[in-house]
């Protein structure tokens, strides 16, 4: 079996103390891989390498933006290149629908695009100043940030790696990069194909291994100028007050427990159907997803009905065999799940539906778990206040748009919100109410490279993707010109 190793300063590399650990199939719970298990010691190292890659030769930072751009498109075209092998990478490490891993693939290979194509566009702005001081202009110039940790999860593995590696390394700054532990396989091969496109030494660096271990020091280094982090909302604390030492950049994309809001006029097959995809898409860990269903009265039951029927209807399997539903990713996943039903139950919300382990054919030694409605849920219960993280939706009914519009915003995050109205006003009306960086209007889910993605509240703050996303690796410096 193959043991991966961390790649630092251009060359593959063992952990420092030698530790491996296992990258679990969660489908099967069979070994896929065995990978560097990092301590302190060697992001250390990997920090040491991404500094002098910026503060010393510097090739990267001070490469012309469109010789970057020409490396990131062919990133791009190498992913595509690699793309079913990729795809089934994700596949089988994370446990998710071969097709949904194929998109993932396709949106990573677009976000290394899109930021290569926006590196080369004009940033910043000239300004006529000067008053009392005689004639003067002043510019603004964009520039790297320096050397970035960045942190993903597993939810998307390949995809959030893109997320965070391609905006950043546009901008011109060095990256240390630590995958999940759970997922990291996909990351060793976009690390590869950095490798073979010949990203100048010590410009990505990638460092395997778990949060406390190899993460941490990303956060509270005093060499790192910057930590970009995707996760849960307990780490993204833990890291920010780490980050504090030096006064780092911080950014934070954490959990939600997102709203998705039905009244009695939307069309209710369509909003079943976009429900369906809100809550059970990649098993439901997804941080915007619509985990909290609030229907209108006078639908619910008639809503509730269909949605139950369709949830039934879902096939589930290994992630190869292309089922509606995949695996969870992690034994303990799939017990953090099953705790958040039987509280539920205890808590007295109705089980609809699923509600239990899913064990038949070749699924008994995967972590499958039915999908699973709760209703008649109360806004005090554990499962309509906690995210889940998995294929587990609650329902709530409201009478006024009021009433919906506070029990939407009655949660600590603010990560996102779907509102399913034929009233256009009413749409636009509750969509500015809803305290949520990502608002969706009769859809839920689609996501795009273009768009800023980030949240409220304790959801996190800063934004990936879009220009935001570009803006957050760079500094802006303020240019004065006596003329
Ligand atoms: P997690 O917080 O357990 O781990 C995320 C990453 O942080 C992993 O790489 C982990 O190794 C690392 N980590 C853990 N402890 C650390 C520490 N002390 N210092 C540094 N790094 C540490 O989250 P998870 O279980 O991997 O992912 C699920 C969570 O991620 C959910 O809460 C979900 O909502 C959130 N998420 C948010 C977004 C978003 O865009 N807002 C997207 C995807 C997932």
């Amino acid at each position: 079996m193959q043991t991966h190793q961390n790649y630092i300063n251009g060359a593959w590399q063992p952990a420092l103390a030698g530790g491996t650990r296992e990258v679990i199939n969660p489908a099967n719970s069979q070994v896929l891989a065995r990978v560097a298990d990092s301590q302190v010691e060697d992001t250390k190292l990997a920090i040491a390498a991404a500094r002098e890659a910026f503060y010393g030769h510097g090739t990267w930072r001070r490469m012309s933006g469109p010789r970057r751009a020409e490396l990131l498109f062919a990133v791009a075209d190498a992913i595509k290149a690699r793309a079913d092998e990729l795809a089934r990478i994700d596949c089988l490490d994370n446990g998710k629908p071969l097709r949904e891993a194929r998109s993932d693939v396709d949106d990573a290979a677009a976000c290394f695009r899109y930021y290569a194509g926006l590196i080369g566009k004009p940033q910043g702005g000239i300004y006529e100043v000067g008053d009392g001081f005689g004639p003067m202009h002043a510019y603004s110039l964009h520039e790297p940030i320096g050397v970035c940790g960045l942190i993903t999860p597993w939810n998307y593995p390949l995809l959030m790696a893109a997320g965070k590696l391609a905006p950043a390394l546009a901008a011109g700054n060095s990256v240390v990069f630590k995958p999940s532990e759970l997922t990291p396989l996909s990351a060793i091969a976009l690390f590869e194909i950095f490798e073979q496109v010949g990203l100048p030494p010590g410009t990505a660096n990638l460092v395997l291994g778990t949060g406390p271990a190899a993460g941490q020091e990303l956060a509270q280094s005093h060499d790192v100028d910057m930590i970009t982090f995707t996760g849960s909302t307990r780490t993204g604390q833990t890291i920010a007050t780490a980050a504090v030492g030096n006064l780092k950049k911080v950014g934070l994309e954490l959990g939600g427990k997102s709203p998705n809001i039905v009244f009695a006029d939307a069309d209710l097959e369509g909003a079943v159907e976009w429900a369906m995809i809100g809550v059970f898409f990649n098993q439901g860990q997804v941080c915007s997803a619509g985990s909290r269903l609030l229907v209108e009265r006078r639908i619910a039951d008639r809503f509730v009905a269909r949605l139950a029927e369709r949830a039934n209807a879902m096939t589930i399997g290994p992630g190869l065999e292309n089922p509606d539903l995949g695996a969870l990713v992690s034994q303990a996943q799939l017990d953090k799940v099953l705790g958040y039903i039987e509280t539920a139950k205890a808590q007295g919300a109705r089980l609809v539906c699923g509600g239990s382990r899913y064990t038949d054919g070749d699924c008994a030694k995967g972590f499958f778990v039915r999908p699973t409605i709760f209703d008649q849920c109360r806004p005090d219960m554990d499962i309509v206040r906690e995210e889940v993280f998995g294929p587990v939706v609650t329902v709530q009914t409201f009478d006024s748009e009021a009433a919906a519009i506070a029990m939407a915003n009655d949660t600590i995050y603010g990560l996102a919100g779907g509102v399913f109205t034929a009233d256009g006003a009413r749409a636009l009306r509750v969509m500015k109410e809803l305290r949520a960086g990502i608002t969706w209007i009769n859809c839920y889910n689609p996501t795009f490279n273009e768009a800023p993605w980030g949240g409220y509240k304790m959801s996190g703050y800063g934004r990936d993707l879009g220009i935001y996303g570009l803006q957050e690796y760079q500094q802006v410096k303020q240019v004065n010109i006596n003329l």
